[in-house]
């Protein structure tokens, strides 16, 4: 960047103190920043056919004015100004607001172009602007820019217009020139000009086509240049893994692993051998097999003469965990311990002392894991489930446990491609895209709250054949805020209901962990036919016998969500089913609960679910890090994000672009970001 665009914009013209204050609130101080101030949206203000345009819309006509335009005073200082104007074959009615001398500017047979918002059903156009003669509004597109203080859309075009004449030619390239012309990509300061001052729709679409690849580029060189920062200078461990032991392991398991499952397995297990750390993220939707996975991973580690840890979110899940991953593991004579905060006194004390003599060679458990008493011998590798569900400065604790093990993050929230490649861009990610085979698929139908007396009897003939239902209810009792089944008033309507044909249960999240946990072995073991609970079944807890879900309130839930807990069904060999209740009351609600029924690919919905949502109630606004484009769109524009990616590693690994000048100014811009002193990104 040339130092004068670095210069304060009170070097412009009519930018005094008073102005350039209001413009740095706005985030402006130089004139590169005035010039890289991008519009959010623009006016259209080309010529429209009434036909096309839909209610509410903002749209300019030009037309012949049809009635003597009448003025109408009303309430205090408030006016109108109305007439008819014939507009091709529409006679429509043209409404001025609080701007009497219109009367006088509009006579009879005056040629008019007025811009407004168009009212379908009444025919209406409430005017913003208007210009006597034909169309000759000074361009077909204005941008219209976010705005502080007394700052108006005017001067700021009138600033940035002023900055343009000026500097214009020096603004810098910072696309290497093969890239740019690879793409068609114009060039810099020209983009920047079209996104201000648009002439053509064309203009707009090169400016923007540009800006995006640029955005992205520069993003994902930064995301790829930490990572191999990191790499290269993270002290990580190289796990020397007896492969034939590990092979062995492999070929005892109950089943052959999938392709997908190999492909992971070999992923990782290169990871394990570098001498970098492992950053590695595994999705995997419910079901398609991670646990297997993490074992022979563990398994692996051990072999190589370290120990490893699994971390989960809940107390339930760890004790599944501990129970599945010490059936494939001890055998082997592997050693497996149990850690939550309900491991107590004596039982404790000697966990942690095995620990640290290295007694224990694989320890499951919750946040219980990273405590500062918890000190293992020899931490090789650390495996977290559900990892969006710890905060990164817990995942960072247990990462400084061991010198520096591996880290391996699993997930079933099968998070959209194009947020992968975004939020986890630092991160390795490995992908299992396929089920292990023989797997029914949970079939899902949506009901309306009024057929829940087909919906009861349905679930009748599942449990005359000795299957087990969930029901699952928002919330958890009554609110007089929300109008949705709560789980307490179900779970009693339910056992008023099956009187003492079956046992329904109740779960929810404010129960103590003991009460919690009790439920849960009570369901498993057939205790309890039918459980209501809230969405803490949500994640990992498998009762194969259970083969129905019922949802209430279904459209109250995201689809990964509804996802996730359809994935507590279908466990077992027998047909399982899904049944949403809801009465949506908008189109997107009612889009969503069809497409439940139509897919039970967890990446297809999550695709969804972001298209429907936006990325930022993906993972709740706080922790979405999710960083902020001023031109690009994730959603929209991920094709061109998959392509910046790819070139992106391409340029991190050429050794030309370390030195060649070509690259000088993307090294600058690394330079400056500081991920090449291997400072953090937020
Ligand atoms: P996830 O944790 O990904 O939701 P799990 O690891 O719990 O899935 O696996 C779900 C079920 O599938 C388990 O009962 C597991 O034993 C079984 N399973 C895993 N891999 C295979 C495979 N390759 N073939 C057959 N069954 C498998
Ligand atoms: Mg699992």
């Amino acid at each position: 960047m040339t130092s004068l665009l670095r210069n304060n914009v009170q070097e412009l013209k009519g930018i005094g103190e008073e102005t350039a204050i209001q413009l740095g609130e706005m985030g402006i101080y130089t004139i590169n920043d005035l010039m890289e101030y991008i519009p959010y949206r623009y006016d259209d203000n080309r010529l429209r056919d009434l036909a096309e345009v839909e209610h509410d819309e903002r749209v300019t006509v030009e037309g012949k004015v049809h009635s003597e335009p009448a003025l109408m005073y009303y309430g205090r200082k408030k006016s109108r100004v109305t007439f008819r104007l014939l507009v091709g074959r529409y006679l429509v009615q043209v409404i001025f607001f609080n701007q009497p001398y219109i009367k006088k500017q509009m006579n009879l047979q005056d040629i008019v172009t007025i811009t407004g918002k168009w009212d379908k059903n009444r025919q209406t156009i409430t005017a913003q602007k208007f210009l006597k003669g034909p169309q000759q509004m000074s361009s077909d597109f204005d941008p219209v820019y976010s705005l502080k203080g007394s700052i108006t859309n005017h001067t700021l075009r009138k600033f940035i217009r002023n900055a343009f004449q000026l500097h214009q030619s020096k603004i810098v390239e910072i696309l290497p020139s093969n890239l740019r012309e690879q793409y068609k990509l114009i060039d810099r300061g020209q983009a920047l000009y079209h996104l201000h001052f648009p002439d053509t729709v064309d203009d707009m679409k090169q400016a923007r086509r540009r800006f995006v690849y640029e955005e992205f580029l520069l993003f994902q060189l930064k995301m790829q240049a930490l990572r191999k920062f990191e790499r290269e200078h993270s002290k990580g461990i190289s796990q020397k893994y007896d492969l034939e032991k590990v092979k062995a392991f492999i070929s005892k398991l109950p089943f052959p692993l999938t392709a997908a499952q190999k492909r992971v397995v070999n992923e990782i297990s290169a990871d394990m051998l570098s001498p970098y750390r492992m950053n590695r993220l595994l999705q995997g939707d419910v079901g398609s097999g991670k646990t297997v996975v993490a074992a022979i991973s563990l398994f692996s580690s051990v072999t190589a003469g370290y120990q490893g840890a699994l971390m989960v979110p809940t107390e339930i899940l760890a004790e599944q965990h501990a129970e599945s991953l010490s059936e494939l593991l001890e055998p082997t004579g592997l050693r497996t311990a149990l850690l939550t905060s309900s491991v107590k006194g004596k039982k404790r004390k000697a966990i942690l002392e095995r620990l640290e003599t290295g007694e224990i060679d694989i320890l499951i458990g919750t946040h219980a894991l990273i405590q500062e008493e918890v000190n293992f011998l020899n931490l090789g590798l650390v495996i977290t489930d559900e990892q969006h569900r710890f905060g990164v400065q817990q995942r960072r604790v247990l990462r400084e446990k061991g010198e520096s093990p591996d880290v391996l993050f699993m997930t079933a929230t099968p998070i959209p491609r194009t947020l992968a490649i975004t939020v986890f861009g630092e991160m390795d990610v490995s992908i299992i895209d396929e089920m292990p085979a023989g797997r029914k698929s949970i079939e899902t139908y949506w009901a309306k709250q009024d057929m829940l007396e087909r919906v009861l009897s349905f679930m009748e003939k599942e449990l005359a054949k000795g299957r087990q239902a969930y029901i699952i209810c928002p919330l958890i009792e009554e609110s007089d805020k929300l109008d949705v089944q709560n789980a307490i008033d179900v779970h009693s309507q339910f056992t008023h209901f099956f009187q003492d044909r079956y046992s329904v249960g109740l779960m929810h999240g404010r129960l103590h962990p003991d009460e919690k946990e009790t439920v849960m072995k009570a369901f498993s073991q057939n205790e309890l036919q039918v459980l209501v609970s809230t969405t803490v079944v949500e994640v990992g807890v498998n009762v194969p016998n259970a083969t129905l879900m019922i949802i209430y309130d279904a459209e109250r839930f995201g689809l990964s969500q509804l996802h996730q807990l359809r994935g507590r069904v279908g466990r077992g060999s027998e047909q399982s089913y899904c049944i949403l209740l809801a009465d949506p009351k908008t189109d997107v609600g009612k889009e969503r609960m069809s497409i439940m029924t139509e897919t039970n690919d967890g990446f297809v919905l999550s695709e969804k679910d972001l298209e429907l949502r936006g990325p930022g109630d993906f993972f709740g606004k706080k922790q979405s890090g999710l960083p902020d484009f001023k031109v690009a769109d994730m959603i929209h524009d991920y094709r061109a994000l998959e392509v910046a990616r790819d070139d992106a590693a391409q340029l991190i690994n050429s050794k030309d672009f370390w030195k060649d000048a070509e690259y000088q100014t993307l090294r600058n811009y690394l330079e400056s970001t500081g991920v090449m002193q291997g400072e953090k990104l937020d």
